[in-house]
């Protein structure tokens, strides 16, 4: 079964998500637990805890079909320890909050070298941060976003990827989030049908489907392999055109993982979810 839904909005709380993504026809979305663009936040209440738990049971969301995102501060590939204490105790808060909320993945991107140190050695950061944060929490994936490799992100080739799972020690919580917008960004031509066939077979061959925990759909603003990361609606704008939507929503590696829009219009997330659902047997 396909799990379509949108990073929806939390405003007024946490408990509000599962109700933006029921008004909108989705099957799964997406959330911050807590505002993106800070360090440090309140705890969740129990009421607010109770509160998102009942309605997702009532909106028929399973935690399978949920996929929370970081916060945009946290770099765990920081190439100073500063950087990299703060991020690290950031990422344990976020993956509790999950963790607290009965959710079971949490979505985020990789790290930046900052151009102060090489690949290897941030990706080897990345990989030793997420260890940490993982033995100090309990039941959560750390689901890690493939990149448009804009400015000095990593994770913007498979390689990349396989390289920072490699040398995490618990290969059960860890996972791979694909962003279609950040894919074609990032030069993988998924605009047309073999483009596609060739990209997610290298992705199998590199990473593994086993690992897909989740998917971004987004189209893009940007040509391929731009390296800049600007979401476009699905059908209207952009680059990357339809194909790739056809490929997953007619292919069984993308069955029930969430697949959540990031589109720029929210207002179209309603029909966006329709028409992705009318690719299905197509
Ligand atoms: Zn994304
Ligand atoms: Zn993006």
């Amino acid at each position: 079964m396909k799990f379509i839904g949108a990073h929806v909005s939390a405003a007024g709380g946490v408990e509000n998500a599962p109700i933006n993504a029921h008004k909108i026809g989705a099957n799964a979305f997406a959330l911050f637990t807590k505002s993106q663009r800070q360090w440090k936040a309140k705890p969740l209440t129990d009421t607010q805890i109770s509160a998102f738990k009942s309605n997702c049971t009532e909106f028929g969301f399973s935690a399978d079909q949920i996929l929370p995102h970081d916060s945009y501060l946290i770099n765990l590939g920081h190439p100073e320890s500063e950087g990299i204490e703060k991020s690290v105790t950031a990422f344990i808060d976020e993956l509790q909050r999950c963790h607290q909320l009965g959710l079971k993945l949490l979505n985020f991107h990789p790290g930046s070298h900052l151009k102060k140190i090489d690949e290897a050695s941030c990706l080897s950061r990345i990989a030793n941060s997420i260890n940490r944060s993982l033995d100090q929490t309990e039941g959560v994936v750390a689901v890690i976003e493939n990149t448009a490799g804009q400015g000095t992100n990593l994770g913007f080739r498979f390689e990349q990827l396989a390289d920072i799972i490699e040398q995490v020690e618990d290969k059960s919580r860890v996972g791979i989030c694909i962003d279609t917008c950040h894919t074609f960004a990032a030069g993988y031509d998924l605009s047309t049908p073999e483009g596609c066939e060739e990209t997610f077979a290298e992705f199998n061959r590199l990473v593994g489907f086993e690992f897909l925990r989740g998917m971004h759909l987004n189209g893009s603003r940007k040509e391929l392999g731009s390296h800049v990361d600007r979401h476009a609606t699905l059908r209207d704008d952009g680059f990357l055109g339809t194909a790739v939507f056809e490929h997953i929503m007619q292919s069984s590696h993308f069955d029930n993982i969430p697949m959540v829009l990031e589109t720029p219009e929210p207002e179209n997330w309603a029909d966006e979810i329709s028409w992705l659902r009318t690719l299905q047997n197509s």
